[in-house]
Formats: C-alpha cells, sequence, structure tokens
C-alpha cells in the first residue's frame, strides 16, 4: 500500500472479530491453516532480515501482559497479548490479543485487527510447520495434553498439514476434553479420551502439551517419554511456567524459536544457560539438521515469537483485499496541512 496522498483520509483496515471468523470460514479452515503454515515458514527462511527482540512483559501475580515487535525493514508489525490461566475459571480467555501492521517508510498503520483467534491459528500452524521438520515421517497419531482454547486448533492444523489421523486427548477437566471431542466430530479425526497423560500418549508420535497453569509443572516425566517421537510444548511460555520434567530436555534435541526469549520463557528456562539447542528457522532453511534418526526425541519448545504474528498478520492483510470482511476505521488524525493538527481541532467545531 503506497502512502495516502494529502487530502484523502488515512483511514486504516480492521478486522473485527465477527469478520475474522468470516474469513476464516470464507477461507476454510483446513486450507487456511496449509496457507498460514507456508506464510511463516517463508518468513522463517528470511529469518535474517528481521528485527528481532524478546518480548516485553510485564508480569504481575496473575498473569502477563506482553508487546511482541518485529519488522522486515518495510513492514513494521507488534502483538498485544495476555496469559492468565486463572481467568478461564472466570469465564474469560487465558489468551487475548489484537496487533497492528505498519509501513516502515512512513510509519502508518495498514492494518488493525483482533488476534485472540489469529494466535490460535498461528500457534497451530507454526507447531505444525515445527511437525513437519521435526516429527517422525508418517506420523499418524497425536496426543493432546490440555483441552482448552488452543486444542482444536493444533490438532487441525496436524492434520491438514502432516495428515495425522488420529487425536488421544487428556485434560485435568474431562469437560475440556469433551468439549474438544464434541468440536472435532466430523472432521476426519479419530478422537480418544484418555483419563491421564500416559495413557494419552500411549501409540502416539507427536505429542503437544498446551496446558495453562502458571508454575513449573511436569505434565510429561521422562519415564514417559519413548524414543522417536516429536514433542511440541506449547503451554510453557513464561518465567516460572514450563511443562517438562528437565530429564526429558536432557534426552531430547532441542529446537526453538528465538534463543534470547526461550532461555528466558520456554522449558530451556529450568536448564543451563549454555543448554544446546538449534533455532528452528535454521532447519527450515537448510543450514541445520532437524530430525536426525529413528530414535531421536525432537522437541520444539514453542513460546511464539513476533515473526509469527508478522507472518499472520501479513496474511490477512492480503487476504482481506477485495473483501468486505473489514471496516475501514479513523485511527489516525491527519489533517490536510500536516502542521495544523490544532486547526482541524478548531474546524471541527463547526
Ligand atoms: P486454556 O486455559 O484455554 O486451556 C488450558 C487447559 O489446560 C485447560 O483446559 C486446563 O484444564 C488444562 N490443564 C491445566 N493443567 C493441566 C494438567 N496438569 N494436565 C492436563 N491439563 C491441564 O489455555 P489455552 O488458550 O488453550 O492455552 C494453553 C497454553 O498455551 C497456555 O499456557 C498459553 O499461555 C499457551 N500458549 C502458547 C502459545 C505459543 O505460541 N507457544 C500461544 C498461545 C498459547
Amino acid at each position: 500500500m503506497t502512502a495516502p496522498a494529502p487530502s484523502e483520509k488515512a483511514l486504516v483496515p480492521f478486522v473485527s472479530v465477527e469478520n475474522m471468523m468470516r474469513l476464516v470460514h470464507h477461507i476454510g479452515l483446513e486450507t487456511l491453516l496449509c496457507e498460514l503454515t507456508d506464510v511463516i515458514e517463508a518468513d522463517f527462511r528470511r529469518w535474517a532480515l528481521f528485527d528481532k527482540t524478546p518480548r516485553v512483559a510485564s508480569h504481575s501475580r496473575e498473569g502477563v501482559i506482553e508487546l511482541m515487535p518485529t519488522s522486515d525493514g518495510e513492514i513494521y508489525s507488534f502483538k498485544y497479548v495476555n496469559g492468565h490461566p486463572k481467568n478461564m475459571a472466570h469465564g474469560l480467555q487465558t489468551v487475548t490479543a489484537f496487533g497492528l501492521l505498519a509501513e516502515v517508510s512512513t510509519g502508518y498503520p495498514v492494518l488493525l485487527t483482533e488476534m485472540t483467534l489469529l494466535t490460535a491459528l498461528r500457534t497451530a500452524a507454526t507447531s505444525a510447520m515445527a511437525a513437519r521438520h521435526l516429527a517422525p515421517e508418517g506420523s499418524t497419531t497425536m496426543a493432546m495434553i490440555g483441552n482448552g482454547a488452543q486444542a482444536e486448533f493444533q490438532a487441525i492444523a496436524m492434520k491438514a498439514v502432516l495428515g495425522i489421523t488420529t487425536v488421544r486427548l487428556f485434560d485435568i477437566d474431562r469437560r475440556a476434553s469433551e468439549k474438544t471431542k464434541r468440536n472435532l466430530e466430523g472432521r476426519g479425526l479419530d478422537v480418544v479420551i484418555c483419563d491421564n497423560a500416559q495413557a494419552a500418549i500411549e501409540g502416539a508420535q507427536i505429542i503437544t502439551t498446551c496446558t495453562a497453569d502458571k508454575q513449573y509443572a511436569t505434565i510429561l516425566t521422562d519415564n514417559m517419554v519413548g524414543a522417536g517421537v516429536h514433542i511440541n510444548a506449547i503451554g510453557g511460555d513464561c518465567p516460572g511456567k514450563t511443562e517438562l520434567h528437565p530429564d526429558i530436555l536432557r534426552r531430547a534435541s532441542t529446537f526453538v524459536e528465538y534463543p534470547p526469549q526461550t532461555r528466558i520463557e520456554g522449558e530451556i528456562q529450568q536448564m543451563e544457560p549454555d543448554y544446546p539447542v538449534t533455532e528452528l528457522w535454521q532447519v527450515v532453511n537448510g543450514e541445520a539438521t532437524g530430525r536426525s534418526g529413528q530414535t531421536q526425541i525432537t522437541l520444539f519448545d514453542s513460546v511464539g515469537f513476533a515473526i509469527e504474528d508478522f507472518s499472520a498478520l501479513r496474511f490477512v492483510r492480503e487476504r482481506i483485499r477485495g473483501t468486505k470482511l473489514f471496516q475501514e476505521i479513523d485511527l489516525i488524525a491527519d489533517p490536510d496541512d500536516p502542521r495544523d493538527l490544532f486547526g482541524m481541532l478548531q474546524r471541527s467545531l463547526d
């Protein structure tokens, strides 16, 4: 998008929750997840171009509020996102978000959008992208531990991108697993509710942990994890909030998004500062090896990185073009004479 002419009003496209839902239905969820996986992968390939910084986090006893900025030199993006594990008990989402894209050349925003749904979509697409490079070939079965807001998106992305056929669910609250099973009905997946995490991972080549608890939790212990599996650990994404016993990390080959952020927030916060990790973008690029053997345990220590949000925002900006799935909002004060901001205010009384 080029800079607006001086007399044009600089209206900013805004995608509401309602319109984001319409966009997902318009494209089709599985198609969208496949396309988004490819868009994220394309941005991982040009990783070196991006401004990178660990997200700016404001922690409290109840949770965290974070800002996640990045830029590829042409487009800038940020996401506002929270993580409040206790919210669910009060009928609120654990994770909510909105985000913005702006042109680097003018600093003018070019998209404002809800990102609660978009975060679930991009997190699922990122998991699928990582699994595409790390999971055992021909994986058919996934264990999904933690059956909250992210769960169905994770399962459907693994089906759409990797072709898994079975999902084994476990949550400490059985109602969450029942909800997930209900939501996945008719989507071409065999869904099995299990009584504990051990039972859920039986026969699974891909194990996704996606729980929310602000503590060092042990969703998986070392003895539960067999050789050759791929673990996709999503829920440990904040200081003091992890899901895996450290002994699993001692056996696994660990892949991360951006080490300076993951060492603060990921499963590896439990390990020594020089614990070896591979950056996922290097695997995507062919600069590092992903899965190297049948018995290797691969771990994607996912925390969520700004470049994934950038990709998701870029995708939405592209896909709303020519549709009615956005409103134009008057977000930027843009007087005809750029130096006459006061005059614009004054004239608004007339
Ligand atoms: P949610 O609150 O909707 O769901 C979490 C589920 O985990 C709940 O159903 C809860 O009952 C279950 N749970 C808690 N402790 C458990 C345990 N010990 N064993 C089994 N189940 C357990 O949260 P959500 O939106 O689905 O998010 C899940 C996690 O993923 C959160 O921790 C969130 O911060 C994280 N997250 C990470 C990323 C990323 O990019 N890595 C993105 C989004 C969310």
